[in-house]
């Protein structure tokens, strides 16, 4: 199955997806854990996007088109792939919907997932991750046992460097202006399943579970 996750920062597609891939048994694509790989291993790549993802704008359509042609040529995707933060513009649509097309392949679902945004900006500021293993945790909504260890691997819990309100904001606005045009763009193709993504991590996967067998 070929499915993007769309939602702004906050809504849960990186948490949805990691569910997801248990489930359907096909990898997840982040393009924001690719580029903070990236950031870490101070690729040419990863210093030209570190700027943009500091302040929450968008990193360049052409890098992180590279980015996802190569990842979805690799043999795990054949059978099919979760995007989460790709597509975030028209542009980059359009070059995805180029890319498939070009391999007899499409999309199946596009699940819009919707967050109003004061709830987005809460999940956000509490939100802390583990870098070593991708676990994420929430510091009042899913804390860790221990205050700032992980759970699962008990790596040094992180907030993430774009994770501060001024940046959020600025993250959600960008989110309004690049990327929500694309439920349109997807409407109009018969793609969009648009989602209530305010409940528990638990009730949401099962929404999506029955967008994703009905439709
Ligand atoms: P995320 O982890 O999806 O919230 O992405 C973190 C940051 O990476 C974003 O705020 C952008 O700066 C950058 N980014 C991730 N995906 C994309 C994309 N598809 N297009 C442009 N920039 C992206």
């Amino acid at each position: 199955m070929n499915l993007v996750l769309l939602g702004p920062p906050g809504a849960g597609k990186g948490t949805q997806a990691k569910r997801l891939i248990e489930k359907l048994a096909i990898p997840q694509i982040s393009t924001g854990d690719l580029l903070r790989q990236a950031v870490k291993d101070e690729t040419e790549l990863g210093l030209q996007a570190k700027v943009k993802m500091e302040t929450g704008e968008l990193v360049p359509d052409d890098v992180v088109i590279g980015m996802v042609t190569q990842r979805l040529a690799q043999d795990d995707c054949k059978a099919g792939f979760i995007l989460d933060g790709f597509p975030r513009a028209v542009g980059q649509a359009e070059a995805l919907e180029d890319l498939l097309a070009s391999v007899g392949r499409g999309l199946e679902h596009v699940v819009s997932i919707e967050v109003p945004e004061e709830e987005l900006v809460r999940r956000l500021t509490g939100r802390r991750s583990c870098p070593a293993c991708g676990a994420m945790f929430h510091v009042s909504f899913n804390p860790p046992k221990q205050s700032g260890i992980c759970d699962a691997c008990k790596g040094e819990l992180i907030t993430r460097a774009d994770d501060n309100e001024e940046t959020i904001r600025n993250r959600i606005s960008v989110f309004r202006q690049q990327t929500e045009p694309l439920k349109d763009f997807y409407q109009a193709k018969g793609l969009l399943r648009g989602i209530d993504g305010s409940g528990t991590p638990a009730e949401i996967e099962n929404i999506i579970a029955k967008v994703i067998s009905k439709a």
